[in-house]
């Protein structure tokens, strides 16, 4: 057989080819991929087309594929190389590759356009190759762990071999007188055709065993690791037969749940140890895995090994052991769970019971306020019939005014911030929309942790307690009014209206102390009706309280300051006292006051003095300073006064000279 270039080239593709198909199966057959796998099948892809392309050299329209073979085989063993890299999750230094082709593809195009020479392109090439196969061989020694040395160093010792041919042939290149075509270098040319086709089916044939060697090894190792899982695994895990139910294997923690030992099981079927409490159970459990090849969280009742039973929870698969379909189930003891969830159903309802029972007006919410239980006493009280049962859902909120509704949220955050402020009182609404007066008293339901879960209110009617409020209210009202009105009595004289006696006296007293204090000149007039007693002897008692009254008026009138005070100071006597106020401006309001009774003209033809009532006055002005007591002034006055009635009645004496005067100013 002979075995020109081109023939020895297309095998040579064609076993690049073969290397394709394989690493591509390589690539989507197997459940994992590793990183490397891709590039190794560019690698090989950029290879084959390059050796394709280089006979095109002899057609002319294809010319151009041949003129890049080259950089293809070049850039596809690069890729090979990144590949391998990456096998080993490493990352390839990229400016170094690129590096190395560019100058590759420099020299490469320089010696092909600028100095065409088919020895130096030669040299070029396989300078480049025999470094990528170099640094090929040098990474798989160095990187590869343990686990897959074995057809690492297969492919490396296979890169080293390769590297080590181009290198000779270099050497051998540079030493023989360039060639002027490709013919004079067939035999380099098909030696290298071979040793590449060798070559590259050996490294091929190596990858593929090292990505399975690997992926031998981490299966191994993942099942190692499932298997501890399985025998350490806390929870109850067992691996039994679709079809039957026989036993393949099962945990130590089956064993602790069910009471069996593995001996006792193995080789028997879960149909023989019935490990269910109910048998329509299992065959829910297996509808639902042939229905869905998967079944999660499911709790049934199972039996144990002395026939006790507990609460297991059950999360199974279905899986392939040797192409026969089996089950994977972890069983969780849930038992104290489920009692614990039973012993909460069970202190609920003796809630409700008692919430039923109740007198109390109880209503029990979520942390939302939406209402979960009430009593019925609480739904009579808001007009709901005991049966009504649409609370659930509706919130406590809806029950009162909505004016009142900001005030409760703020005293329930109050209540979450742990300052409650008990009771609160709110406007409810009936069922008839009818408002009423409640009280709240409101606390928190706690779970063990002490976290609140959910509120309490009891609420109270107090209409009537409001009503009863409302009361007493008005009742104080009265009081004040009438308190007010004796306080008033204490102090007025009932006949003429004016201030009593008792008045009069803490009024000058507060005056005169008060004066004192700044040296102000306090001023008093006392007066007396003449022949009274002969007035009521002519004509009767009552038209003497007449005469009273008609006198008090007009002093009243006439003493206008607010500050005057104008007394009845006993009998038929009067009293105005005159704060701050000098002899001139209280002998001018004497006169006028004498002058105003006799003008008045009221008959009293028994008088020795007038054919009217008149009154005698007697006046006083002093420096309060000079005085110790406010009674020395009412004893000069009154003084004064007497004197009036000895100097011949209806005039005026002022007390400090004696001095008496009629109409004298
Ligand atoms: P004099 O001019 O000296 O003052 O003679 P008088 O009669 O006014 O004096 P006397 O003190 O003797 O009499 C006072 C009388 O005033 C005696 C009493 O009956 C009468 N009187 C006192 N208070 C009242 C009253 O409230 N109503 C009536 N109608 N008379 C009263
Ligand atoms: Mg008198
Ligand atoms: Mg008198």
């Amino acid at each position: 057989m002979k075995l020109d270039t081109q023939t020895l080239a297309f095998m040579l593709s064609l076993a690049f080819f073969i290397q394709f198909i394989a690493l591509f199966v390589q690539y989507k057959i197997g459940n994992r991929t590793y990183n490397g796998i891709g590039w190794w099948l560019l690698g090989s892809s950029l290879m084959a087309l390059g050796v394709i392309f280089m006979p095109m050299i002899n057609v002319k329209s294809l010319e151009i594929l041949a003129r890049i073979a080259n950089p293809l085989m070049v850039l596809g063993q690069i890729f090979l190389y990144i590949g391998i890299i990456r096998f080993f999750d490493k990352k390839e230094n990229l400016w170094m590759l690129s590096s190395i082709y560019i100058i590759f593809s420099l020299f490469y195009y320089y010696y092909m356009y600028f100095s065409n020479s088919i020895s130096s392109r030669s040299i070029v090439i396989n300078v480049a190759l025999a470094a990528i196969s170099f640094l090929s061989a040098r990474k798989l020694f160095s990187e590869k762990d343990s686990l897959i040395a074995t057809s690492a160093n297969f492919i490396a010792t296979v890169f080293l071999i390769y590297g080590v041919f181009l290198t000779t042939r270099f050497f051998w290149t540079i030493s023989i007188p360039p060639a002027q075509t490709y013919l004079e270098h067939a035999s380099i040319l098909n030696a290298g055709f071979i040793v590449s086709t060798v070559a590259s089916t050996l490294w091929t044939f190596g990858f593929i065993l090292m990505n399975n060697q690997r992926l031998n090894i981490e299966n191994r190792l993942e099942k190692e690791k499932m298997q501890l899982v399985f025998n350490t695994s806390p929870d109850a895990a067992l691996i039994t037969r679709l079809s039957d139910g026989l036993f393949v294997d099962v945990n130590v923690g089956f064993t602790v749940l069910s009471g069996y030992t593995r001996d006792e099981v193995l080789g028997s079927s879960t149909i023989n140890i019935n490990v269910w409490h109910n048998t329509e159970d299992r065959k829910l459990f297996l509808a639902e895995l042939n229905d869905q090849g998967i079944c999660e969280n499911k709790e049934f009742i199972f039996h144990r090994k002395d026939g006790n039973q507990f609460f297991g929870m059950i999360s199974a698969r279905i899986i392939l052991i040797q192409s026969i379909p089996h089950i994977v189930s972890v069983v969780r003891d849930i038992t104290e769970r489920k009692q614990a969830e039973e012993a909460l159903m069970e202190s609920e309802e003796q809630y409700r019971s008692i919430l039923n029972a109740s007198p109390d007006n109880i209503t029990i919410t979520d942390l939302d306020g939406r209402i979960l239980m009430i009593s019925p006493a609480a739904k009579k009280m808001f007009g709901y019939e005991p049966n009504f049962d649409k609370f659930i859902g509706m919130r406590l909120l809806d029950f009162i005014v909505p004016e009142d509704i900001e005030r409760a949220q703020s005293n329930l955050l109050l209540m979450y911030q742990g300052d409650p402020r008990r009771p609160n009182e709110y406007r409810g609404v009936r069922k008839d929309k009818s408002i009423f007066n409640i009280e709240v008293n409101s606390g928190f339901v706690r779970n063990a942790n002490g976290q609140p879960i959910k509120m309490v209110f009891i609420i109270r009617d107090i209409t009537e307690r409001k009503l009863a409020e409302q009361h007493i209210q008005e009742l104080v009202q009265q009081l004040e009014i009438e308190k007010n009105t004796a306080q008033l009595n204490s102090i007025t004289d009932s006949l003429t209206g004016l201030v009593n006696r008792r008045f009069f006296d803490m009024a000058l007293n507060t005056e005169f102390y008060r004066l004192k204090r700044f040296g102000a000149t306090l001023s008093l007039i006392m007066l007396d009706v003449d022949h009274f007693k002969k007035f009521n002897d002519s004509y009767g008692h009552l038209a003497g309280d007449d005469c009273l009254i008609r006198i008090g008026t007009t002093l009243k009138t006439i003493v206008g300051r607010a500050t005057d005070i104008v007394a009845r100071f006993g009998g038929e006597e009067f009293a105005v006292i005159l704060p701050v106020t000098e002899r001139l401006g209280a002998e001018t309001l004497a006169e006028r006051i004498r002058k105003g009774v006799e003008d008045l003209s009221i008959p009293h033809s028994a008088s020795d003095t007038a054919e009217y009532v008149t009154v005698s006055l007697g006046v006083v002005s002093v420096n309060t300073i000079s005085l110790f007591s406010p009674k020395q002034v009412v004893a000069m006055a009154d003084e004064a006064l007497y004197s009036s009635k000895k100097q011949g009645r209806n005039r005026i004496t002022f007390a400090n000279d004696k001095t008496t005067f009629v109409n004298s100013l």
